[in-house]
């Protein structure tokens, strides 16, 4: 059992009250008709699945039944922050490569060396998209 920090209710709560609804960040062509099949289909199927930092969309279900962001290290499961609909995350795989660059390698709470995170910060800048 763990616990999630809702922005909305403004504390942790159980992780059985919440659900994961996917990628976050992902926003709807403002004129479908003008996209090609593979941009339609890139926003209707495709996701990211990075190693490393990914931001989520989770729903507060069983709570105050409110969408909210989840910024998640998919190594290590650790949630890095979260934030409201609308709100931009602060954490991202840009942010924490230059924040290791510049600290040299960054080791997180368990002890555990976080080697994966500058590697999908190059490769997974999607990851990020707004
Ligand atoms: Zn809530």
């Amino acid at each position: 059992m763990f616990y999630i920090h809702c922005p909305y209710c403004g504390e942790h709560r159980e992780e059985e009250e919440f659900h994961p609804k996917g990628q976050a960040h992902i926003a709807r062509p403002a004129d479908p008709a003008a996209c090609s099949d593979e941009e339609w289909g890139d926003y209707l199927f495709f996701r990211d699945n990075p190693r490393g930092i990914h931001h989520e969309l989770w729903v507060h279900a069983v709570g105050c039944r409110k969408f909210f962001n989840i910024t998640r290290h998919t190594v290590t499961y650790e949630i890095l922050e979260t934030y409201r609909m609308g709100e931009q995350p602060t954490i991202t795989a840009e942010s924490l490569a230059r924040a290791e660059k510049s600290a040299g390698v960054q080791v997180a709470n368990g002890g555990q060396q976080t080697v994966g995170a500058s590697d999908s910060a190059v490769k997974d800048s999607k990851g990020a998209k707004v």
